[in-house]
């Protein structure tokens, strides 16, 4: 990933698409024919597919990113927790996506474990996301681009909100990111205000640990008024009363919250599109696996690749994948 942004021309933009493997057959089959479509017509520069905590959803996942990797040819980015897994399971999914032609990892720590799943959790070496970050370093050198976890609005655990606070993450995310992480991504947001402050504040840092790094901050195309509120409210993100202002009147209408949500979206990405950036700037879409708000948000705001002969990258990528993959 890193070098891909790396081989853009300066001052430019690009953005990546987030998918969880679906549960069924006629799921999955659904999600195939999508990512063909969408990255087709889209042309996003990577893919991420999402790992149930504790390993839940390990080997579709694995799938899936297999489809993204080398059936469609994309640079596919796995998550992967660590918090609630064996070493096995870490060591299985690593070796795994190796063997896929993966060069990407999203090192995530996951649920915080539980009860007597702590000393599990302890015990495997896996307590913070550092932790998988160190030991992917230590086992593979640099074999996988790394990235981490950041929350524009400070983390909170489920059920512990009081927590929150950039002053408690700050300090971790350096360490974090002086471990090895080579981008960071963030999670969903729609305060921009805390967003530039929180960007502003890492670009700054005297630690100088974030002055180049690739900071993605992670979007949300809004596709229902209910499931906005649910994510806000999981996700401890802020939904600022001018955003809530337009879509209280619409939220009977689900058509309209889409088309009032692209909107809403859409002027998120064109505001920090405008901001200076010491690398190209990119935006990650969590997109549910839908298709419809996050094409029309990127039609809006600019963010396709003109035509696949202008994205370079997109072509050595077959290439390349072969080359990986038959080492
Ligand atoms: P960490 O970096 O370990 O940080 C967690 C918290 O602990 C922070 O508050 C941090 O400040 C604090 N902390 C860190 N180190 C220490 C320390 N030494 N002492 C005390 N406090 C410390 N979850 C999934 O299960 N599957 C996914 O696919 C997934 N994808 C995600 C993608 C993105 C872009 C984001 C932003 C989150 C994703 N998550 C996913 C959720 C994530 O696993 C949770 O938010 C988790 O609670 C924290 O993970 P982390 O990697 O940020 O943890």
């Amino acid at each position: 990933i890193t070098s891909k942004i790396a081989a853009l021309p300066p001052g430019s933009s690009y953005f990546s698409l987030e998918f969880f493997p679906p549960k069924t057959a006629m799921g999955s089959s659904n999600l195939r024919a999508r990512l063909d479509r969408m990255s087709r017509a889209l042309r996003p520069l990577f893919v991420t597919v999402t790992w149930g905590a504790g390993g839940s959803t390990a080997d579709k996942s694995l799938e899936l990113a297999e489809l993204c990797q080398r059936e469609l040819g994309l640079t596919t980015c796995l998550h992967l927790t660590c918090t609630n897994m064996s070493k096995e399971l870490v060591d299985r999914a690593l070796e795994d996506a190796k063997a896929l032609g993966i060069r990407n990892i999203l090192a995530l720590r996951g649920d915080p474990p539980r009860g007597e799943e702590y000393d599990m959790g302890k015990g495997e070496g896996f307590e913070w996301a550092i932790d998988l970050v160190k030991y992917i370093r230590k086992q593979y050198g640099d074999y996988f681009c790394i990235g981490v976890a950041a929350y524009p609005e400070g983390h909170a655990d489920e059920g512990h909100p009081e927590g929150q606070s950039l002053e408690h993450d700050i300090p971790y995310l350096v360490e974090k990111t002086k471990a090895g992480a080579d981008f960071i991504m963030t999670q969903l947001f729609f305060d921009v205000e805390a967003y530039d402050k929180f960007e502003t504040r890492l670009r700054e840092h005297e630690s100088g640990a974030f002055k180049t790094i690739p900071i993605i901050p992670g979007m949300m195309p809004i596709q229902s008024y209910q499931m906005i509120k649910r994510t806000t409210k999981l996700s401890h993100a802020k939904l600022p009363t001018n955003i809530v202002d337009r879509l209280d009147p619409v939220r009977g209408d689900d058509e309209m919250v889409k088309k009032v949500g692209v909107d809403i979206v859409s002027e998120i990405v064109t505001h920090i599109k405008e901001r200076p950036s010491p690398c190209p700037r990119g935006f990650h879409f969590y997109t549910l696996n839908l298709e419809k708000a996050v094409s029309f948000i990127l039609e809006r705001t600019d963010l396709i690749p003109t035509s696949p002969a202008d994205d370079e990258t997109a072509i050595l990528e077959v290439p390349m994948h072969h080359l990986t993959v038959n080492g």
